[in-house]
């Protein structure tokens, strides 16, 4: 069913996304084909189009210009009548307005809003200040600074280990580089595991060749320091002391999710922004979907995030059908559990995406 029919005496709907990733463009696509007259507008922080952030590691086999890992053409939005404002971060939601602000003061006016900013990377408080030593892994900058930064089989020290940063330690092992683990609670995240599963999934990391780190026995990471002359260009201090040098160190302890600028607009806040099974906040006008959203669980009683690509893209679907007017409810499709893949490599079954 579609709801919001444009007449001559109705104004088109206006549809406003916040995020231009697996779950925005999904939710684009559903409105775009259930209201034909709507106005479909995509705000996003990005400078590039959407591109399959999961292809990032391929980077390191080959040069890539970005616009091959580019998910849909610029033309695919013209075709589509989506508009995708670049470049520009949202700083609030003034829901009683209706308007999301843009960094530089511009409101946009919403019928209906999506929030699908999903989660950018995890930074414990005591590395706030190694920052600017640190190389994140987020974006296609970013990952292009990785490459220019690590030499020839450099080495690059990986803290946390995140299914994020274990998906591209296999391809810096495929390439002759060195990889150590310095492990942390957050170690194979999104994935909860045992004890016993730990040790186990450890273990197929040390014989994919990762140098492992207990974190832990080290009394976890002090700071990051520059190398000095003739060693690799930084240093990670460990608290009982001892050191671990390499050419890059990138922080990997998961995603926390991005609703900074969500505060003060009287939407239902955790970690995530909180929504029912039909992916609505409390306010009437405002949705979310993906990483960002944390979805009530009737058979847990509790709030709770459900990552994978075919996860969020479900999200940003059923959100689609409910901005307009139906009646779905996202279930999850994909369960997460650690495995080997056929090389005896880590793999997770999150990260299936085809
Ligand atoms: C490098 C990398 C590789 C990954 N690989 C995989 C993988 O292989 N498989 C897998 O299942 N998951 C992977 N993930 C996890 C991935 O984050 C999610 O599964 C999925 O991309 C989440 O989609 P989303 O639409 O919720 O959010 P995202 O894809 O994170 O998109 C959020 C969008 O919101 C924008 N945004 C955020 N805040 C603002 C703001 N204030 N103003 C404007 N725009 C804003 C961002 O720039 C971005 O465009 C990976 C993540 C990273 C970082």
């Amino acid at each position: 069913m579609t709801a919001h029919h444009a007449s001559p005496s109705v104004p088109p709907h206006r549809y406003v996304i916040i995020g231009n990733g697996v779950a925005g463009n999904q939710a684009a696509e559903g409105l775009r084909s259930r209201d034909p007259e709507g106005l479909v507008t995509i705000i996003t922080n990005n400078r590039l189009l959407f591109y399959n952030r999961y292809l990032l590691p391929l980077l390191f086999r080959s040069h890539k210009d970005w616009r091959e890992l580019q998910s849909h053409s610029a033309d695919y939005y013209q075709k589509h009548r989506i508009r995708v404002i670049r470049d520009v971060r949202v700083t609030a939601v003034d829901a009683g307005r209706r308007q999301v602000m843009l960094a530089h003061k511009e409101p946009i006016t919403y019928d209906t809003l999506l929030v699908a900013t999903g989660g950018r990377s995890y930074l414990p408080e005591e590395l706030a200040d190694s920052r600017h030593l640190l190389n994140s892994f987020g974006t296609y900058e970013q990952a292009m600074a990785v490459k220019k930064a690590l030499p020839d089989r450099g080495t690059v020290v990986m803290l946390g280990g995140d299914m994020i940063g274990l998906d591209l330690a296999r391809t810096l092992l495929s390439i002759d580089c060195r990889v150590v683990l310095v492990t942390h609670e957050t170690t194979f995240w999104p994935h909860q595991v045992t004890p016993e599963v730990r040790m186990e999934f450890l273990n197929v990391l040390r014989d994919m060749g990762m140098d492992v780190i207990d974190g832990d026995a080290a009394g976890g990471v002090t700071a990051i320091e520059p190398g000095t002359a003739g060693l690799p260009a930084r240093r990670v201090v460990f608290r009982q002391g001892g050191d671990v040098y390499g050419d890059v160190v990138m922080p990997f302890y998961g995603l926390v999710p991005s609703v900074e600028f969500m505060m003060g607009s009287g939407t239902d806040i955790e970690r995530g922004i909180l929504v029912g099974t039909n992916l609505r906040t409390n306010d009437n006008h405002i949705f979310a979907a993906g990483d960002v959203c944390q979805i009530w669980s009737e058979q847990e009683h509790a709030y709770r995030f459900y990552y994978g690509y075919q996860n969020v893209r479900a999200m940003g679907a059923v959100a689609a059908s409910n901005m307009t007017g139906g009646n779905e409810h996202f279930a999850i499709t994909q369960n997460g559990s650690l495995r080997r893949d056929g090389h005896g490599h880590i793999d997770s079954s999150f990260w299936a995406y085809d």
